[in-house]
């Protein structure tokens, strides 16, 4: 297996901090409204169960699974690997995704839940990289903008690698 020169973009005080600033603004914006926080698999693993201990509104969590990169690129057509457990119809929803790049994952996903009918539908991204939109398309709440470089860590992976770094690398090519 080669190794990977990483870069730290982010060091972990500053995720740390970000993610309860989000969890605080979250709680406060949904209050009483119970949220159905729905993470993206793999990536949003753990920016979702940090996020959730920041929050302190009525939640419940599921995941749903999409599929579209192959190593550190996107193969530009998006797969459901993994669907909901449950109805949402009615339901106050909050996509939880590791990263916004094309924009092409979220735009499935929210044409896809939308039909569902849910009460509301908002999206938290813990990272965003505007410059690389295919579709207009925005994070209601997101962690930190970068530019466009790959990035590992705090759940994102190279080919499955990197994802238990507790701060986020840029992957040298
Ligand atoms: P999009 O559909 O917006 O192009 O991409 C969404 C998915 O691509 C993300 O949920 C993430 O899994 C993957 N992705 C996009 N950019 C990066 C990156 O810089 N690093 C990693 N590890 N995954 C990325």
């Amino acid at each position: 297996m080669p190794a990977h020169e990483l870069e730290i973009l982010i060091p972990a005080d500053r995720i740390r901090a970000r993610v309860a600033e989000l969890g605080a603004q979250i709680s406060a914006d949904y209050k009483d409204k119970p949220v159905l926080l729905v993470g993206v698999l793999t990536g949003s693993f753990v920016f979702l169960s940090d996020l959730v201990r920041h929050m302190s509104c009525p939640l419940r969590v599921q995941f749903i699974g999409t599929k579209s990169y192959e190593g550190t690129s996107t193969t530009g057509q998006v797969q459901l690997t993994k669907d909901l457990d449950s109805v949402v119809e009615g339901v106050h929803v909050l996509i939880v995704e590791d990263i916004i790049d094309t924009g092409l994952t979220l735009s499935y996903l929210k044409k896809l839940i939308q039909q569902r009918k849910p009460a509301s539908l908002k999206v938290v991204a813990f990272l965003d990289k505007p410059s690389r939109r295919k579709v207009e398309i925005e994070g209601d709440y997101v962690g930190f903008k970068i530019e466009d470089k790959f990035v590992v860590g705090y759940g994102l992976d190279y080919n499955q690698l990197y994802r238990n770094l507790p701060d986020l690398r840029v992957v040298k090519q």
